[in-house]
């Protein structure tokens, strides 16, 4: 699909997937004006498709593209984009009956197509949507993640893009990514830009902290990516009797609860991994194991992908049928 000022979004039409062919000077190659979606479509047992919220992915890019000086792209049309395409690869989407986890990863991305060098909003815009077969996060059973605490770098300061699904962001995330994997880490953990202290998020995932009251904390919004997944627990620990405190939760914090015992459980969560638990922490001069209790979030999880592959009922209304 594509928008210019005259026409507004307009050229909606679905492709064999191939390269694009881009002239030097587009704007995205530049300025990196572009934001970007991830979500899945699942195959249910009787072989419907489904997706997760899409609403909530369309919301979150219509945030993005005001972040970003795009266009708004209605709620209605991102969803038809998408379900256009799900249809057409339906095929695509994988057969779960044997309790796995695949699914078909959706791309949903808007970029400044514009073929002009200057700093300005693009006055062409381009929306697409690819997808690709997903298999299972986890294979032979879901493990915790390692986590490397980034010292050095922020993602995200107040006033800038963290609460925006954009390239720019996984830019500057890179060479902290980096340095989690030289330590043998499998993702970095990102704290504030302001005080160099307050919990915000991984690299691709949003954390939560079980605490031995029961309640669960999450870092605040603002930001940090306002993840579907982060905002579904939300929810669904509600329904298990957890209150979740959204706010600011210190480095500090997190050493403390876990030495002390007050923090049982930690787990990361997002579009990918849904839930997994949060194994050891490591940083410059030290290093703390994560908790040993997953309880609470593998049944967390089990609720979620129960919903998402259609095993449990949708009480919350989350499941969008496409086919
Ligand atoms: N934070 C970041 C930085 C991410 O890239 C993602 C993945 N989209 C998330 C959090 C989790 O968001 P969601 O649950 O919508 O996948």
């Amino acid at each position: 699909v594509e928008w210019t000022p005259e026409l507004g979004w307009h050229d909606a039409r679905i492709t064999p997937y191939g390269p694009l062919t881009l002239d030097p000077a587009t704007a995205v190659l530049h300025y990196a004006q572009e934001t970007f979606e991830g979500m899945k479509a699942y195959r249910h047992g009787d072989g419907s498709v489904h997706l997760f919220r899409p609403e909530e992915n369309a919301k979150r890019m219509i945030r993005s593209s005001q972040r970003l000086a795009f266009p708004e792209l209605p709620v209605g049309d991102f969803i038809a984009a998408v379900e256009a395409l799900v249809k057409v690869d339906e095929r695509w989407v994988p057969d779960n009956t044997d309790g796995g986890e695949k699914s078909l990863y959706l791309r949903p991305f808007m970029f400044a197509s514009e073929t002009f060098l200057g700093v300005r909003p693009a006055q062409h815009v381009t929306f697409m949507v690819i997808a690709s077969p997903a298999g299972a996060y986890f294979k032979g059973g879901v493990k915790p993640v390692t986590l490397w605490l980034s010292e050095e770098y922020t993602r995200a300061g107040r006033g800038g893009m963290g609460a925006a699904k954009t390239g720019g962001n996984y830019a500057s995330s890179l060479v902290a990514q980096q340095e989690a994997i030289a330590q043998g880490c499998d993702q970095v953990v990102f704290l504030d830009a302001q005080e160099g202290k307050y919990v915000e998020e991984l690299g691709g995932m949003n954390l939560y902290f079980v605490q031995d009251d029961g309640r669960i904390v999450t870092p605040e919004t603002g930001t940090i990516l306002e993840g579907i997944t982060r905002a579904s627990i939300i929810e669904l620990a509600g329904k298990l009797a957890h209150q979740v405190e959204e706010r600011k939760f210190s480095i500090d914090e997190w050493r403390e609860g876990v030495t002390n015992g007050s923090i049982t459980e930690i787990f990361a969560c997002g579009t990918a991994a849904v839930v997994t638990p949060v194994g050891s922490l490591k940083w410059k001069d030290g290093q703390l194991p994560g908790p040993a209790s997953t309880e609470l979030t593998m049944r967390i999880r089990s609720a979620l992908v129960d919903i998402q592959f259609g095993r449990a009922d949708d009480t919350f209304g989350w499941m969008h049928q496409v086919s």
